[in-house]
This record gives C-alpha cells, structure tokens and sequence, in this order.
C-alpha cells in the first residue's frame, strides 16, 4: 500500500524531530534540535507558535504534573510552554561535551526514555548512551556502545521495547520489564536494508506494527517487526522525515517530521518542503502516548 502525506506546516525546520500529540490541549509538539526551538501547533495548522530553549532540544514529552520535560544538551529539563521557564532536572553527560540528547519517549509506566550521540556522527561510533530518566529524576543508564540514539517504542502488552540505532540501520528488540523498567537484548528484529535510508524515529500503532522514518529513503514505511516485512509505504516529498507519532482526536493521524540540515542548494532547490511538518491518515490507529510520571 502506497501512502501520501499533506504539508501541515511549512516549518523549514534544520531538523524537525520527534512530534508528540498532547490529547489534553489536543496540540502537537515538536522540536528543531540544530534550531534549539521546541514547536507546538493545532491540528488545523493554524495556531503555530516555537519557543527558544537556547540549546540541543534532542526529543521532548509531555509531564504528568503539567508542562514538557525536555532532553537537551545538559541534561533533562522540565519546560512551561506557557512561559518558556527551562527548569534543569538531571545533569546526565557533561562530563561529555561532545555528546548531545537525541530522540527520546516515555515508556508505558511514564518513565522518559533518551539517547544520546556524538556531535561528530561520522566518528561517533559507540560514544552514544541510551538512558531512563524515573519519576523521581533518577538518571539509569541502559544501554552504551550507540552510535545514533534514535526511535523508541513499546508494544501493547508491555513486554518488548523496540530501539534504533540508525547508522547500523538496526532496530533491535528488548525483552522489557515494566515494573522495573528492565531490559534485555533479544537481536535485531530489522536490518533495513542498503538504499532503503536510514531508520531514523518511529512510532508504534495499535496492531503493534512499527512506522518508521526512512532518513534519505524518502518515506515512512510501517514495518512488521516480527517478521521484517513492509505492510506500507507514505511517499514522502522530502528525503529526510525524521519522526512520526499519532495524534488528533482520534488518533488515525500520523504526523511527521522532517530535516533540510546538510542539504545541498540543489537539493533544497529539489525538495523546497525540506524542514516541513507533514500528516497523513494511514487507515490504522495509535494510541495515546504515556506522560512522564516524575
Ligand atoms: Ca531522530
């Protein structure tokens, strides 16, 4: 099956990440992390506003007790979009100034789950971290040895996570333990393969298949991770989306995100939605995404 998406915000992003629907104010959020900009829209495109953290902004999530809790460069932060207020949680890796907060999600019992990565991504093999930030702001590192920290997801049982790490176009499957929030590796669930791009964010829907953005593949596609098939393909008009989630009243919209960073004038000139936030009815549902408990 063969999707296409609508522009819903032409945001000319550097590299537009990890949307998130708030059900509560019925907004997405997002962010532009080379921009240091947190963005929040309603699904009608109308109302559109960004605030300025002033640093890397790798992934964000909605807080239980109100607001958004923030992966940036320092550490994790809660932030007042009403105010723009950024008020430091957890210092995680300042003893790694070349390191910097990627993509990130909260796991189904409201912990927030980030990575990190290498400024320098060409030879940043293995200097990435994968962390758990708790309820009560404990930092625990989960897995080390990443190259680019990339997408999350949980099944609907609650028993495996899904994780990518992009360079090795990998997404593995973890046993996982939602009461303590351990983990163990069970292998590579896909391998995308050469010329497919890079797995870059995803999101989970309610039949527990995988959307998945195809960084330099020019689409999402919606994997099966059980048995590594394609069930569909959203054509993208850009190279590089980034991210996507499920949002709106009824959560049958995928929204996705997008990058026109380290583009060539040529192909800016080719691909000018570059940086754009896009939607798209994939014919199946998400699910609300859990708040970060803490
Ligand atoms: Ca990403």
């Amino acid at each position: 099956m063969t999707l296409k998406p609508q522009l819903l915000h032409d945001s000319r992003c550097l590299l537009g990440e990890g949307p998130v629907w708030d059900h509560r104010s019925q907004k997405l959020y997002w962010v532009d992390i080379e921009s240091f900009d947190v963005h929040v829209i309603d699904p009608n495109g109308s109302e559109h506003g960004v605030i300025n953290v002033g640093e890397y902004v790798g992934s964000l999530c909605v807080r239980g007790s109100g607001g958004l809790i923030l992966a940036l460069k320092s550490g994790f932060a809660a932030l007042d979009p009403e105010t723009g207020e950024v008020t430091p949680l957890a210092d995680v890796e300042s003893h790694l100034p070349g390191n910097r907060f990627n993509d990130g999600k909260c796991d189904p019992a409201g912990r927030f789950w980030a990575g990190t990565l290498a400024l320098d991504e060409d030879h940043g093999e293995g200097k990435g971290n994968l962390y758990c930030l708790h309820a009560d702001h404990r930092v625990e590192l989960k897995a080390h040895g990443v190259w680019i920290s990339n997408g999350l997801a949980w099944t609907r049982d609650q028993k495996t996570m899904y994780y990518i790490d992009s360079p090795h176009r990998t997404v593995r499957a973890y046993a996982y333990d939602v009461s303590t929030s351990e983990i163990a590796d069970q292998g590579v669930a896909i391998l995308v393969p050469e010329g497919m791009g890079y797995p870059d964010g995803m999101a989970i829907d309610s039949e527990d298949m995988l959307w998945i953005a195809h960084w330099d593949g020019s689409c999402v596609r919606r994997w099966n991770p059980r048995t590594a098939e394609v069930l569909a393909t959203i054509e993208m008009p850009v190279a590089r989306p980034t991210s996507c989630a499920f949002g709106g009243k009824d959560f049958d919209t995928l929204y996705i995100t997008s990058a026109s960073t380290r583009l060539s004038p040529e192909q800016l000139a080719a691909q000018p939605l570059a940086g754009g936030l896009f939607q798209c009815k994939p014919g199946v549902r998400g699910m609300p995404m859990t708040e970060f408990a803490g």
